[in-house]
């Protein structure tokens, strides 16, 4: 009996070790619910959908790689901050999914469809914000700028207009190469246990860049940057 429980736990052992090395837990928060889904795009798409496409996306790459994930407010009905905080716990890291538009001055009405929207061509790219509340500041720093740097070099680029007094909300640079801000306040990513960050995939009131982000090459893409990034800061690769 002993041989065999000792063989079982070498297969157990080879097992394991053929699993990607300390595989990591990812809570990836789709921004928004379905009552208040956040910006509504150029063409009048609301944002909830973009995110939900995008968070799944997301998990998709990283389960692919080993990784353990949660999707947190995917049907929409997640309304309480606190509660999507909760949800998360446990997680290496706390990835909050949003697509962004400009400030409300820079809008301007155009027909699409048959109805009227509102747009504004002025700004593109991603950005993406950490907490100075946020407990793990250090690696969620790391992170945000591993994923900015990931999207870099697949050819995306950061908008930086956050960190404009006109232009943006004066959002400091946390690191300004790879479009990372400082967002001290911003609930979800202070009251998280964990490393956190909150990424702005793209404008999606920019009605080219609405198009891209609708695209799924485009979304596979910064799924794989994202996800290259996060292996890149938990420094968990295979
Ligand atoms: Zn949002």
């Amino acid at each position: 009996m002993g041989t065999v429980k000792s063989d079982r736990l070498l297969a157990l052992l080879l097992c394991v070790l053929a699993q990607p090395v300390l595989a990591a837990s990812i809570a990836i928060d789709v921004g928004h619910y379905s009552e208040e889904p956040g910006v509504i795009s150029a063409r009048g798409r609301p944002e909830f959908e973009f995110n939900l496409d995008l968070a799944r996306e997301i998990e998709a790459v990283l389960r692919a790689r080993g990784h353990a994930t949660r999707l947190i407010g995917a049907d929409g009905g997640m309304k309480d901050l606190g509660r999507r905080s909760r949800a998360a716990q446990g997680a290496d890291l706390f990835v909050s999914v949003h697509h962004d538009s400009v400030r409300e001055k820079y809008l301007a009405p155009w027909v699409h469809d048959g109805g009227e929207q509102r747009y504004s061509d002025m700004f593109s790219g991603f950005s993406l914000f950490v907490s100075r509340e946020n407990a793990g500041l250090k690696r969620s720093l790391r992170c945000a700028s591993a994923i900015g740097a990931a999207l870099k070099k697949a050819d995306f680029r950061p908008s930086l207009y956050h960190a404009d007094p006109v232009f943006g909300e004066n959002r400091p640079f946390a690191d300004k190469d790879n479009g990372v801000h400082y967002f001290d306040h911003l609930a979800v990513l202070r009251h998280a246990d964990m490393p956190a960050l909150l990424f702005e995939a793209g404008v999606v009131v920019n009605r080219a860049e609405e198009t891209k982000m609708s695209d799924s090459k485009v979304q596979k893409q910064i799924a794989i940057s994202v996800a290259d990034g996060i292996e890149a800061c938990l420094n968990k690769r295979r």
